[in-house]
């Protein structure tokens, strides 16, 4: 047994070399791009940044589990996870990639405690959901298993660089998702001279386009509704409100000027069976009224290398479902 378990750890040690990014690229995946509308194209939000030796993950939602693992990247080897706020289609993934990702088989592999760095809360919610797994932590720590591999390095942020290593740097900024879904954060990620903003969820914020001068890349959310929906919904007016129109994202770009602005986290909103959502298709042109640089509308294992040119792949569609 323990030869076998020595043996899935060199395979997995193997795969974790398979999945990091060529040295001086910014790698950029959209594991999830959708809301929580449990639908199989759009999983939940969850972005993985991976920068010379850093494989950092920003949020987690449902399914990031499985989308790590379609790149044939084990879960073990996210080091570092990102919360850019608690709502729940955010981090509802994370006990899979932590839970799953400890086992010493090809899918996982980690050895060492996994660092999560979250806004105030964080700490709380973690210290929860291993009194919540206790059953499990406790009979899977085995001689083979050792307990290191499944402890949680925690820690609360706020407004600053959170993250400084190898030449990777990350900096958290507060951005504006509503006075009673306070605390959010967006992020920005620098590597060799390289660098990354992911917004989080937020309605329009100028704090987000302070810190996003001279970025090359912004993933944005994005959100619309039909004006029929407006019309009739206070509940959909006041969402619309906690998140980014299309012509307000344009703004943002506009002003921030990226090389490249790519929309993630695509809210597109229904409250009602009777009034169905607009479709994506509307983002783009909406988008336009407000600005006219590059622009990708984000779907789920997009991949964005930012190197000397960008380049943007999309994962095979057949591969996706
Ligand atoms: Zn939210």
């Amino acid at each position: 047994m323990l030869y076998l378990l020595s043996r899935l750890v060199v395979l997995a040690a193997t795969l974790l070399s398979w999945g990091a990014a060529p040295a001086q690229t910014l790698k950029v995946t959209l594991l999830g791009t959708g809301a929580p509308i449990p639908r199989f194209d759009r999983f939940g939000p969850s972005i993985l940044v991976q920068a010379g030796p850093a494989t950092l993950l920003f949020d987690c939602g449902r399914g990031a589990t499985q989308r790590l693992w379609q790149l044939k990247i084990p879960l073990g080897a996210v080091q570092t996870v990102f919360f850019t706020h608690l709502h729940s289609d955010h981090v509802v993934g994370f006990p899979d990639l932590w839970l799953t990702g400890w086992l010493p088989t090809p899918f996982g592999g980690r050895a060492v405690p996994l660092q999560v760095l979250g806004p105030t809360g964080t700490v709380a919610m973690l210290a929860a959901l291993q009194q919540a797994y206790a059953w499990d932590l406790r009979v899977r720590s085995t001689q083979d298993v050792p307990a290191p591999s499944s402890a949680l390095a925690a820690r609360d942020i706020t407004q600053g660089v959170v993250y400084e290593q190898a030449g990777v740097k990350v900096t958290a900024f507060a951005v504006a998702h509503g006075e009673h879904l306070q605390p959010a954060l967006g992020y920005r990620v620098d590597y060799a001279g390289r660098s990354v903003l992911l917004s989080g969820d937020t309605g329009f914020s100028e704090n987000l386009i302070r810190f996003g001068q001279g970025v090359d890349v912004v993933v944005h959310e994005v959100a619309a509704a039909t004006q029929e929906l407006l019309q009739q919904s206070e509940t959909a007016k006041q969402i619309v409100s906690y998140h980014t129109q299309p012509e307000e994202a344009g703004k943002v770009f506009t002003r921030i000027h990226p090389r490249l602005a790519v929309y993630s986290h695509i809210v597109l909103l229904s409250t009602t069976p009777n009034l169905p959502p607009p479709g994506a298709e509307v983002l783009v042109p909406r988008t336009r009224t407000t600005y006219a640089g590059p622009l990708e509308l984000g779907e789920d294992l997009m991949t964005i290398e930012i190197g000397e040119r960008i380049t943007v792949t999309r994962f095979p569609p057949s591969g996706i479902r």
